[in-house]
């Protein structure tokens, strides 16, 4: 062998042993994001746990809203942290230290609709939205807006139930 040749051997030789340390390396990397994904993707908002399983159903509502459409899903992750219960006639919201809660109200679980809960989330999100941004309207204007921002994810809901469009529908139209 010459010289060009031991020079271009060795260069292959190393460029070889790099891909081969690599290579395991990538694919453990790969594997881990992989295992992670979901623990990633679904566990930005904490469901306190409570009831019997109500936080499983919160998780089924927050699940069906990233299957039916990506774009609330991402806004309700980005303004909601946590969602906890109450025992209030209604589910609420609080905004503080730049955080999110929803309060999904026991009376709401016990409806027992997941679709049901899909609407509170989006329209509590809805809520918080405002609260972020400090948007100030009349509390009226601000209820209309989420009913309706309610009401164009719920028409893409499978099998939604008339009493949840009907109660939308004359929520996002009261004067
Ligand atoms: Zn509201």
């Amino acid at each position: 062998m010459n010289e060009k040749m031991v020079v271009e051997f060795m260069g292959t030789y190393e460029k070889n042993a790099r891909v081969g340390l690599w290579k395991p390396f990538l694919m453990r990397f790969l594997l881990f994001i992989l295992i992670l994904l979901p623990t990633i993707a679904q566990g930005q908002i904490k469901v306190d746990k409570a009831g019997d399983g109500w936080d499983l159903k919160v998780d089924s509502a927050i699940t069906l809203i990233k299957q039916t459409d990506t774009n609330y899903y991402r806004i309700l992750v980005e303004h909601c942290q946590r969602v906890e219960f109450w025992n209030g006639p209604f589910s609420t919201n609080e905004w503080a230290n730049n955080s999110g809660t929803i309060l999904v109200s026991v009376k709401d679980v016990k409806l027992n609709s997941i679709n049901n809960l899909v609407a509170v989330l989006v329209h509590e999100s809805c809520h918080l939205i405002f609260r972020k941004a400090e948007y100030v309207v009349s509390e009226e204007d601000e209820e209309r807006e989420c009913y309706l921002y309610e009401m164009n994810l719920i028409l893409q809901l499978p099998n939604l139930e008339p009493w949840l469009y009907e109660h939308t529908l004359r929520m996002s139209n009261k004067k």
